[in-house]
């Protein structure tokens, strides 16, 4: 197959890819060149019943299938995904943006995911408690909760679904993914690695459409047991809202604002330069990337002027294209919210060291942009700029560091540099954060958690607590006849 062939993506239902019901299509546009590049299959209330009853039936017989064949179908899941990495990565960067080796990266993390939760579902372990009476056996057994709706956004297209498919699946509950329309054949090759590695119809389902209009009939419908959002947090809070009306289980993996704090003893050049290729992955569309950049007095200068260098260093282009570093932003909103967060930048303050404008005629490219000096009003101080803007602002003390980094309601990431062990200690423990890295960057891999705090959400993807949103304690307590 031509890899450069781009595919018109459909809906999974019951084990059968197919056009929506009513035919309808929406355009999918590569953000490097601004063409329409395929059309995507719409789904309407039709589709979803369809794939709600089978969602129902692949539950039924999944839960059945024992832990350990559910472990093997994933495995041979993830291998295929492995297998096809040239393809997938290919769509990718098509529809995303982001590097060929970004895209690489991500599959290779997704085929590591769905690894660790095949084997975390044969972990699912319930547990024996001691009885009061003699003859009494009283067992807490782990039952998978019921099919899960979940819903995924755009800045990476498998990673952002493959947490919550595999930890499904491993658990044996039945899920229907609602991908994200922007970005929608690579999570489309995700699903069929499952499918092809024979997981039955129904116990995967997916689909796209209005995402207002498809979380607005899932959550509250009787089929669906347990919701799952990755997303911003004013449309997290609105879901999270109808969960708990309708008494769902949920978890939210919501937007961030990453405090960077950087003390004096820190190694200024090895932190400048780790944190400048993290900032920049994914034209910073990442909810962990490092954006609120504090950075003691004495080292400040020098960080600077290191952190610029590197970011001077980039190259921005088409991800298709060799040598390119930082790739096209996902779609048009990108580009507008980095003008619009510039323009109030240099209002209130903020020093553009470098970067500050888009690129070219063609596509979403950004320059990637370090503010300095920024007042706290300023709207990229509150709001996560989820593009390639560094803001960095110095601080005196331990206290003041502490302050900043937890003055606003999220609490996703944080990273630290010193080389105290008191200072890192003392840090780790006072952020407010649900993630914290310190000296290096070493979050998102599958076997560690992965989740916010505050305004960030609730939940964990990742690590052994991230199995069990997926999973109902029974409680059976039996004596003897
Ligand atoms: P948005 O807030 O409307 O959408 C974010 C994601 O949520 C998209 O995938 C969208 O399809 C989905 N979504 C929106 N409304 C929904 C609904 N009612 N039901 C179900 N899904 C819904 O806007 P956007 O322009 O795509 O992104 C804006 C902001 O969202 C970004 O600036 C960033 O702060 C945040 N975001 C966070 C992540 C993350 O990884 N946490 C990913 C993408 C976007």
């Amino acid at each position: 197959m031509d890899t450069r062939v781009y595919p018109n993506p459909q809906l999974l239902v019951n084990g059968e890819w197919r056009a929506a019901r009513a035919g309808r299509t929406i355009p999918i546009v590569n953000p490097a060149s601004g063409a329409t590049i395929g059309a995507l299959a719409y789904a309407e209330k039709t589709d979803l019943d369809e794939a709600l009853e089978a969602a129902a039936k692949g539950f039924a017989v999944w839960k059945k299938v024992s832990a350990y064949e559910r472990s093997k179908i994933m495995r041979k899941a993830a291998n295929l995904l492995r297998e096809r990495i040239d393809l997938v990565a290919m769509l990718m960067t098509m529809e995303q943006g982001k590097t060929l080796a970004e895209a690489k990266a991500e599959i290779n993390n997704g085929a590591d995911t769905i690894d660790w939760f095949a084997e975390e579902g044969r972990r699912a372990y319930g547990r024996v408690i001691p009885a009061r009476a003699e003859g009494v056996y009283q067992l807490v057994i782990k039952e998978p909760v019921g099919p899960v709706a979940a819903f995924t956004p755009w800045n990476f297209p498998i990673n952002q679904i493959v947490r919550k498919l595999s930890a499904a699946l491993a658990a044996g509950c039945s899920i229907i993914v609602k991908a994200p329309e922007e970005t929608p054949a690579s999570p489309a090759e995700l699903i069929r690695a499952f499918v092809d590695a024979g997981v039955p119809p129904g116990a995967v389902g997916l689909v796209y459409g209005d995402p207002a209009a498809i979380s607005s009939y899932l959550i509250p419908h009787p089929v669906i047991r347990k919701i799952s959002f990755t997303g911003s947090t004013v449309v997290g809070k609105q879901l999270a809202a109808l969960a708990g009306l309708h008494m769902k289980r949920a978890t939210m993996e919501l937007g961030g604002h990453a405090p960077v704090i950087v003390f004096d003893d820190a190694d200024v050049a090895v932190a400048a330069k780790v944190m400048a290729a993290s900032k920049f992955r994914n034209a910073g569309q990442v909810c962990i990337s490092p954006t609120r950049f504090l950075v003691q007095e004495g080292v400040y200068d020098a960080f600077v002027e290191a952190f610029v260098a590197n970011t001077k260093r980039l190259k921005v282009g088409d991800g298709l294209e060799n040598g390119t570093t930082m790739g096209a932003l996902a779609n048009p909103r990108r580009t507008t919210a980095m003008d619009v967060n510039l323009e109030d930048a240099t209002k209130h303050g903020g020093k553009v060291k470098t970067g500050g404008h888009r690129i070219g005629e063609k596509g979403n490219f950004y320059e990637p942009t370090v503010v300095t000096e920024l007042a706290n009003d300023a709207k990229a101080m509150n709001e996560e700029p989820f593009g390639p803007m560094a803001i960095i602002n110095p601080f005196k003390s331990f206290d003041d560091a502490v302050a900043e980094a937890n003055r606003l309601p999220f609490g996703l990431a944080a990273y630290a540099w010193t080389k105290s062990a008191k200072t890192a200690n003392a840090i780790a423990s006072q952020v407010e954060t649900g993630m914290i890295s310190i000296n290096h960057v070493g979050l998102g891999i599958p076997e560690v958690p992965f989740g916010g705090v505050k305004d960030s959400g609730y939940g964990s993807e990742g690590g052994s607590e991230a199995i069990e949103p997926y999973l109902n304690p029974k409680f059976v307590t039996q004596a003897g006849l």
